[in-house]
């Protein structure tokens, strides 16, 4: 793979996203899989991981916290 901004390589890492969801919850995703660029720290996701990400968002819309904090390893 290869960075979509800048063309360098990109390598294997972890990555942590902060989501608002609409019910005002604060999502915060732990340990990410992802592709990072070398070259501008760009952060890639692949098809599955973004499904993924999706079902988490999904899935913590529907409980009532006000701040909720998921590590992917356990989630998916
Ligand atoms: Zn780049």
């Amino acid at each position: 793979m290869k960075c979509m901004k800048c063309g360098r390589d990109v390598y294997q890492s972890r990555n942590t996203e902060a989501v608002e969801l609409e019910n005002g919850c604060l999502l915060v995703i732990r340990n990410i899989p992802c592709q990072k660029c070398r070259e501008c720290d760009e952060i890639l996701y692949t098809g599955d991981v973004v499904q993924q990400l999706e079902q988490i968002i999904a899935a913590a819309a529907r409980l009532p916290q006000e701040v909720m904090v998921v590590n992917y390893d356990r989630a998916a």
